[in-house]
């Protein structure tokens, strides 16, 4: 459900291009829905790095003057939603640290579920921390004087992490992409011409007229220099079950994205006709919440026979920087957001179909629009199962106690939301959406968590007041 959930970040990089940087920039546009609190861009030309970075959508980051500043052919970028630290300066990646062999830039994707005991590791040891980040955990780890030797470090140093990640180095010789072994987070690899790019995403390869060649495995170091592409694998074994993000396809990821292999809207289709199966009802019109509701309202509309229309238009001109009305505005930011289209609704039956319910508050307001414009049945659809427990994998939800499905049967959910009839999408259905059903981590539906979270895991457990 847009709004109730923090988008995580997403990673862009381009190796052996001109105009590197500008590439970075426009495969940024296309990830702005992984992250829109910062944004940042590292270029090299092979003798220096240079750094771009601030808060804000990418559009309020960068101007063109800004190219001049990032020279090189080789580039990394980030867009960030703070799912550890605050949205500090600081905090923004790309990071840019200089080591004893000399400048390195870093961008993750993903949380780390050990990083406030490595931290304090080599905080004990005298080592000084510029972030309040989980990222910066690998930069330590890399300076180790321990590690700093060892013929496979990267691969060592990346054994000593826990939960998900998706990592972007740039030195002056190189773009080094990492993917962990459980393969939470998506990362690809695309062709343009002489160029390589790594993105998390493939709808960045498609604005870049790239070409898809694969994705970064789990498990894998992938590294893009002048020599071309080398690979390593780390920290899997037969034993090792992939744990990728599941919600990348109910929610994050871009509809014309294809991640872990399958097209996010068509999986999504899948599961609305899925939904319709396991849930019909007698209505008159079905739409979706828009946007992330739209594929699977298509396939609630296809697998039901019922109409497809559009009973909510969202204002696309709404960004980050609204300022949210005073307590007293009886005008919610929602309503300002979305509108209803009271002639699709009023004295009609309505399916309305969304992506998740995550703290059932966005949820009841946009419901409450509906019954005032006139709709006479409301019967809400959910493309997922409940989510009743936290990701501890980079996915901002809130706590378990404040998800509307936690403690609550689902006919609980749908009378503190409202409705006439409430259904969601069964856990075989959602796994039966995907072609690899074993692959996948449900722990926000399930609980059954891939990787134990070896600390409390809360956003701001690293972050200590700076005057
Ligand atoms: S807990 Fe949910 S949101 Fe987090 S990685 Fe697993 S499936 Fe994705």
């Amino acid at each position: 459900m847009s709004g109730e959930i923090g988008e995580h970040c997403g990673l862009m990089g381009v190796w052996g291009n001109d105009s590197a940087a500008y590439e970075v920039y426009l495969g940024l546009y296309s990830l702005q829905h992984r992250g829109q609190e910062s944004a940042g861009i590292v270029s090299s030309d092979g003798r220096t790095l240079q750094s771009r970075k601030g808060p804000g959508l990418v559009s309020d980051v960068f101007h063109m003057d800004d190219f001049k500043r990032l020279p090189g052919n080789h580039a990394i970028g980030h867009v960030r939603y703070s799912t550890t630290g605050s949205g500090r300066i600081q905090n923004i990646q790309p990071l840019v640290v200089e080591e004893i062999e000399g400048l390195l830039a870093v961008a993750h994707n993903g949380n780390l579920v050990n990083a406030r005991t490595l931290r304090k590791q080599y905080q004990d040891k005298g080592a000084i921390f510029e972030t309040s980040t989980d990222s910066e955990t690998i930069v330590h780890l890399l300076a180790d004087p321990q590690h700093r030797n060892l013929p496979d470090r990267l691969a060592h140093c990346l054994g000593h992490l826990r939960g998900a990640y998706c990592f972007l180095f740039l030195t002056n010789e190189m773009i080094v992409a990492a993917r962990d072994p459980n393969g939470f987070r998506p990362l690809c690899i695309g062709r343009l011409g002489n160029s390589t790019i790594v993105a998390s995403e493939t709808c960045a390869l498609d604005l870049l007229k790239a070409e898809y060649v694969r994705d970064v495995l789990p498990g894998e170091i992938v590294t893009v220099s002048d020599r071309g592409v080398e690979t390593a694998s780390f920290g899997r074994d037969c034993r090792t079950r992939t744990s990728q993000c599941i919600f990348e396809h109910v929610y994050f990821a871009r509809p014309d994205s294809n991640v872990f292999g399958e097209n996010v809207h068509k999986v999504r289709v899948t599961l609305g006709e899925r939904l319709a199966a396991e849930h019909p009802v007698d209505a008159d019109v079905v739409f979706a919440v828009p946007d992330s509701g739209l594929s699977a309202a298509m396939g609630y509309s296809r697998g039901s026979g019922l109409p497809l229309d559009l009973g909510f238009i969202r204002n696309h001109y709404v960004g980050r920087t609204f300022i949210m009305p005073a307590q007293d505005d009886r005008r919610s930011s929602v309503e300002i957001k979305l509108n209803v289209v009271r002639n699709v609704v009023e004295g009609k039956r309505v399916v309305v179909v969304d992506d998740s319910i995550i703290r059932g508050t966005t949820s009841k307001s946009r419901l409450d629009q509906l019954r005032r414009a006139g709709a006479r049945e409301i019967h809400m659809r959910i493309s997922c199962p409940p989510t009743r427990h936290p990701c501890f994998y980079g996915i901002d939800f809130p706590e378990a106690s404040k998800l509307a499905a936690t403690g609550r049967t689902v006919a609980e959910v749908a009378r503190l939301l409202g409705v006439d009839s409430l259904g969601y999408v069964s856990m075989e259905g959602l796994l039966s959406a995907v072609s690899d059903p074993g692959a996948f981590c449900t722990a926000c539906f399930s609980g059954d968590y891939p990787v134990l979270p070896e600390e409390e895991m809360d956003k701001l457990s690293m972050e200590r007041k700076i005057c």
